[in-house]
This record gives C-alpha cells, structure tokens and sequence, in this order.
C-alpha cells in the first residue's frame, strides 16, 4: 500500500510556551484554520480534544502531551503537545525527545519570560530546530522589536525576523512577509480573508533595512550563496527559501513571526512557515540504539521498509478507550493485531488498535509508519522511555532521561474502601508519568508521593480525588528518626539522631513532622519504645 503521505510532507512538531504566551489558543487556531475543529472555542469545550481535563481548564494550564493530527497545504502535521509550566519540564523533555521541530511562542508584552529561557535551553539540549511567534501584538503594550531583541539578547544570537508587523497593540493588522516582499492585512475578524496591500509608507525604511539584514543573514549561512551576495548577483526568492529551510534544520537560523493567536491573526503564515522551514522526519538525526542481544550500536534508517522501532513517550489512561501509549516510529512499519518487542523490558506485546488523535475525533488506523506518531492500545506492560521493535530484530533506542522527583506529600485515605482505590488510582498515576514516585514510608506507614514541584503534586492529588474519586487527606509527610543511644551518650544526653534506615538494639523510634516553620521538627508520638526519657529529645534546629 502506498503511503498516505510522502514523509518529506510530514512535520512533528511542539508548539512550545512559557504559560500564559498563548499556546492553547495558537493551537487552537492551528486547529481551526486545518479544519479540524469548525467552531473557535470549541477546543475549550468538548470532550475529547488537546486540553480534555477540567483542571486545565480551570487552572489554565496544559498538562497532556497527546499527539494531535492535522493537515496543511498537503501536509500531515502532528502537534506534539508540551506543558509550559516550570513543574512540567520532565513533560516537556519527553516530548521535545520525539518531536522534530519547535514553535516557540512569545507574549509580545512580556516578551522572553524566565520560563521561555527554561524551554529554551531544553530545546537546546535536543538540538530542536525552532522557529519563534510573537504572540498577542494586538494587546496594550505589545513591542515586536523588543521580544526579538529580548531573544536575540538572552536566547539566541541566531535569531532573524521574517516579517514585520503592520501596526501595534489594537491597530495591529497584518504582516510584511519579507521573503515574499508582500504586505498582508487581514479584512475579517476570524483572520480567514487578508489581502495583499502596498508596503504602508511608514515601514518602508524599516522594510528595506529588514529586508537587506535577512538577505545578508541567509547568505552567510550558504557558501554558494555568500559569494552570489559578494558579488552583487541577485539571489532569487527560491534560493533565498532553500537555504533559510537549511539554515533552520541546522539551527543556524531562527525565523522570527509575528501575529495574534486570539485576534486570528498571522496564524495561517506561521502554519506556512512550519511546513516551508521546519524539518522532516528525514531531516534529522535519528536516535541511535543498542541491540539488546550482542550491545553492539545500530542507527536505522528512516524508511518504512526498515526494521521496526519506535519510542513510547507517554502512557495515558483515557477515560474511552483505556490505557493508550503514544509512540514515534523512528523506522519500519507497525501493523494493527500483530505484535512487537518492547525490547526494554523483554517482553512480547500485542498490539490492539492504533489510533491517530484528531483534534475532535480518533481515527482508528491499520498500520503506523516510519516517522509518524500514533497512539497504540493493549500495551501491557510498556511504560514511558521503552523502545518497541521488531522481535527479529530488536532495538533499544537511547531514551528519555528522567530528572529526580524534588518533593514529596503524604496521603491519608479516609477509608478503607479509599485505601484501595487510591492503590490503584496511584499506580495508574505513577504509571503514566515517571516523574511520579509511590512508596510507603516503613517507619510511619504512610503513602508518600513525590513530585517535580508542588503544582505538578497538586495536579495529580487532584486527579485522584476528581478521576479516581478518591477522598484523602493530604499533607507534609511525617519523618521517623532513629535515635541512636550508646550509654556514654546517654550519660551526656546526646544522641545521634538519623533519619530512616534499619535500627539497632537500643535504638529508639520516633515520629516526627514538620513544624509550622518548616525548619525544625516536632514530636508527635512522643517516644516509641520509652527507653529515653522524653526531655533528652531536643527538635532538630
Ligand atoms: P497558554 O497558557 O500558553 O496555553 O495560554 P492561553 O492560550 O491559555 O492564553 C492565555 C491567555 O492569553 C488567555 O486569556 C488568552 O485568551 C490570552 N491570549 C492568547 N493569545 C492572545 C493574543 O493573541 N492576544 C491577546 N490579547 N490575548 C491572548
């Protein structure tokens, strides 16, 4: 069968932001404008679509990373979603691990906030090829040149704008496209008709210097092109293109876009951009792996005739279908109720449906390709990080790294019956985020969860009590300490005081919780054991 889609026409892509820079409503006007959800608005209102959770709604902030599918000027778009907030960053390394190229949006007010610097150095770290949109231009105090300035001082010395704004703050209209040399303006509120006007008098000179400073840039980038340029020959509009796509695949460029996600404007140019200048999965490096077996390395290829390899970069559990795991095909063909390696953990597993995510519907498909995306139900036993492949031929791609859970709170379920739930309830949790970590705490018997930060924390005790309909209380964790008593200490009145760990004879037992202060400690349960006299026990400074 012949593939849908060339993979030259396939981008995956990140729309990456600081919180509030107005992601969910760029990719919701990314949604509309390809067709995939026929009302602005709806994205906030329907059930299956990128930001499904009540409290994303209510707290404003995106927390799935699902693939969503959508279709451009003939190509397949598939919008890898990324959390922006600082708690969520091991979410956001995950999918900056799959995708191949970034859109990374701005607030034209507040400019690069130190959260954009956080995603930016993880972006980085991936080497993802990235483009920027200056969002919200229409908003009071909006200043294009000074968000490229602010990212040009703080994050990039690579970045080049490839359009200028026509008027600011409410008269913000439209766009010079600088490679087109066209003016544009938008006629209608929902941003669906624009025409083509001259370049207004007032930015003429701003247009020529842009113009000439984008120019200089591209070339410098070209060795064929930089002697065009010192030689004074004219470097046409396809060259000029060509080399910006190849400047950007090798992150040596950044085009810089401007518009407002919220007012439809510049929306549909930044969809034109991602598709002219953003990689394909062919244009980029794929991650190498170790063959399981004999530990010798291998790198696929990215074709589908190739062996099968895909990473798995998020388990959800979805109120519809059950447990769904996202995967990226890095290589080979996957096909509906066969099965597959999960070269990781050496076992076997069927694979139920494969569903592509829509923005308003899942698409059941037969068969997933070499550099596509895909969401696979009746994995058992895979998790985030593992590498399905071919049995014959298995792989383990080089995976995600996971950063250690910074905090950590203690639940208490009401009831029994709470008590089981919540079992299952956290296991499901811990299973779809491997930044979430259970344990009980030997000493005190308590459920203990530990997190990246007390939102991501408050995120999830949420879902439990909402999803799992879990009732518990939740709080500061208690700490045991091990009191330590030798008899020459005892005759000082000094212990040794430990936290945790496996006791001795003559130990002593204590709970302890935080105090109101944070800083020291109080004894509840007093001492456990009684071999120490009470006022020998001093709180921890
Ligand atoms: P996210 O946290 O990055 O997903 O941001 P949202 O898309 O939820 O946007 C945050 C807030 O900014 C919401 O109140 C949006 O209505 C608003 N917003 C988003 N884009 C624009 C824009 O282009 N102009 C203005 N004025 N407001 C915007």
């Amino acid at each position: 069968m012949a593939r849908e889609f060339p993979l030259a026409k396939t981008r995956n892509i990140g729309i990456i932001a600081h919180i509030d820079a107005g992601k969910t409503t760029t990719t919701e006007r990314i949604l509309f404008y390809t067709k995939k959800i026929h009302r602005i608005g709806e994205v906030h209102e329907g059930a299956a679509t990128m930001d499904w959770m009540a409290q994303e709604q209510e707290r404003g902030i995106t927390i799935t990373s699902a693939a969503t599918t959508c279709f451009w000027q003939d190509h397949r778009i598939n919008i890898i979603d990324t959390p922006g907030h600082v708690d969520f960053t091991a979410e956001v390394e995950r999918s900056l691990r799959v995708l191949d190229g970034g859109v990374v949006v701005f607030d034209g007010v507040a400019g690069v906030e130190p959260q954009s610097e956080t995603v930016w150095r993880q972006a980085d770290k991936y080497d993802v090829p990235r483009m920027c949109f200056v969002n919200k231009l229409d908003r009071t105090g909006a200043d294009f040149w000074r968000c490229v300035e602010m990212i040009g001082d703080r994050l990039t010395k690579h970045a080049l704008p490839i359009q200028i704004p026509i008027g600011m703050e409410s008269d913000f209209k439209g766009y010079i496209d600088l490679l087109e040399q066209k003016a544009i303006v938008y006629t209608d509120d929902l941003g669906t008709t624009s025409k083509h006007v001259d370049i207004p008098e007032d930015l003429q000179a701003s247009y020529e210097q842009h113009r000439e400073a984008l120019i200089e840039r591209i070339a410098e980038s070209d060795e064929e092109l930089t002697l065009k340029y010192l030689e004074g020959e004219e470097i046409t509009k396809e060259e000029l293109i060509a080399a910006l796509r190849k400047a950007t695949i090798a992150n040596k460029i950044v085009p810089v876009l401007c518009g407002s996600s919220l007012k439809n404007k510049g929306v549909q140019a930044m969809l034109d951009a991602v598709v002219a200048f953003l990689p394909s999965p062919l244009d980029i490096e794929i991650p190498t792996g170790i063959n399981p077996d004999t530990e010798e390395q291998i790198t696929r290829e990215v074709s589908d005739d190739a062996p099968f390899s895909a990473l798995v970069f998020k388990i959800v559990s979805d109120p519809f279908v059950g447990r769904l795991s996202y995967l990226r095909v890095y290589s080979g063909t996957m096909t509906k109720g066969g099965s597959m390696e999960n070269s990781t953990k050496g076992k076997t597993e069927r694979i139920g449906r494969l569903l592509r995510m829509h923005a308003n519907h899942r698409e059941d498909i037969d068969e997933i390709r070499a550099g596509d995306i895909c969401a696979a139900v009746g994995l058992r036993n895979t998790f985030t990080g593992d590498t399905l492949s071919d049995p014959q031929q298995p792989i383990i791609l080089e995976s995600i790294q996971f950063p250690e859970p910074v905090i950590e709170l203690a639940v208490e379920p009401r009831t029994r019956a709470d008590q089981e739930k919540m079992g299952i309830a956290l296991g499901k949790l811990a299973e779809e985020d491997p930044t979430f970590r259970v344990h009980t705490d030997e000493e005190s018997g308590q459920t203990i969860i530990a997190g990246m930060g007390e939102l991501h924390l408050d995120v999830l005790t949420d879902r439990l009590f909402r999803e799992f309909k879990v009732e518990a209380n939740v709080g500061r964790p208690q700490v045991a300490y091990r009191e330590t008593i030798t008899k020459q200490a005892q005759a000082q009145g000094k212990h040794v005081r430990q936290t945790g760990g496996h006791g001795q004879y003559g130990d002593v037992w204590l709970r302890v919780e935080p105090n109101e202060t944070g800083k020291g400690f109080e004894f509840v349960n007093g001492i456990v054991g009684g071999v120490v006299p009470k006022e020998y026990i001093k709180p921890v400074e």
